[in-house]
């Protein structure tokens, strides 16, 4: 039996130890921290994503501001809620649930956050600090919960051969940075890469974020390998993920289970990401976590 990286039952832990500290720091009269949360529009999987954000956020003491905003809010309307809040000293972080409306620009958007409230860490001053290896920046909650959950199980890709399938701006990206900067040497493959196999095959750790179910096969997994699956995606009705689970389980070390791998560990990144702000916000720096 493979190694199964319960990101469920570490995102459980992590959230005890944030309620905790939030407890301890409201004791003491702080305010409690705080996220705005920005939704446009109404696709479904959206507001699914929102309501378990908000849900884990309440659930450790986190409060949680919902603006739902409808399908037809233009970007400058958009643009004066974000400047209010980015100015909101009562607010620490600021999330917009991507994607937004095509007739919204994503990239100025993105742009308006302040860098300081950006629990998402897209703005370009927080992917250069991931460039840079600047400590302090936010680093977007995918790649900063697979990267918990490596580190939790031991796993150390320092030295390693890490193949990323998926150059997505949210995750593939940023997880790349994040990964040379754990000293891993990195191959990303995309949608033009001619023959993804040549790479996969040769990964010690293989993380697929393309959102195509099992298109990581047996026969495209080095044996002992460990595989983090991101994907997340729907085959005969079932959530599922990227790798054929059930075929490649019996060949390697370690593998996430999807639901329940990476999903629930970028849900609880984004609350130390918004812990982060809020210490940061309140000038917190010596209560420790
Ligand atoms: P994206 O559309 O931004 O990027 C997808 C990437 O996959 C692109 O670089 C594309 O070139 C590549 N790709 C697509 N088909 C491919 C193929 N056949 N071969 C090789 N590469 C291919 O998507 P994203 O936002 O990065 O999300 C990717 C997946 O991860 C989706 O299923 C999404 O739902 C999921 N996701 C999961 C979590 C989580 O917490 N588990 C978080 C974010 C995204």
């Amino acid at each position: 039996m493979p190694l199964i990286l319960d990101g469920k039952a570490l995102s459980e832990s992590i959230r005890v130890e944030i309620s905790s500290y939030v407890e301890r720091i409201t004791s003491k009269g702080y305010r409690e921290p705080s996220l705005a949360v920005i939704l446009v529009g109404d696709d479904p999987a959206s507001h699914i994503y929102v309501k378990n954000k908000r849900k884990a956020c309440e659930r450790v003491g986190i409060r949680s501001l919902f603006f739902h905003l409808p399908q037809n809010t233009t970007t400058p309307e958009l643009l004066d809620l974000i400047a209010s809040l980015n100015s909101d000293e009562n607010v620490d972080g600021i999330l917009v649930q991507l994607p937004l409306p095509t007739h919204i620009s994503q990239q100025e958007i993105i742009l308006s956050v302040s860098p300081k409230k950006d629990v998402d860490g897209f703005h370009p001053e927080n992917m250069g600090k991931l460039v840079a290896r600047i400590e302090g920046g936010f680093i977007p909650c995918t790649p900063l919960g697979i990267d918990l959950l490596l580190k939790h199980y031991g796993i150390d890709p320092k030295g390693k051969d890490v193949v990323i399938v998926g150059a997505g701006f949210i995750v593939g990206r940023p997880l790349a940075l994040l990964m040379l900067w754990r000293d891993a040497t990195v191959c990303v493959c995309h949608i033009h890469t001619k023959d993804i196999s040549i790479y996969t095959k040769k990964a010690d750790i293989l993380i697929s974020a393309t959102g195509v179910p099992h298109l990581i096969k047996e026969d495209m997994v080095k044996e002992g390998a460990v595989v983090i699956d991101v994907g997340i995606s729907k085959l005969d009705n079932k959530v599922t993920g990227d790798v054929d689970f059930e075929r490649v389980k019996d060949k390697v070390y370690a593998i996430t289970p999807v639901p329940g791998g990476v999903g629930p560990m970028t849900v609880t990144a984004l609350l130390l990401n918004t812990l982060q702000a809020y210490k940061q916000n309140m000038d917190l720096k010596d209560e420790s976590f």
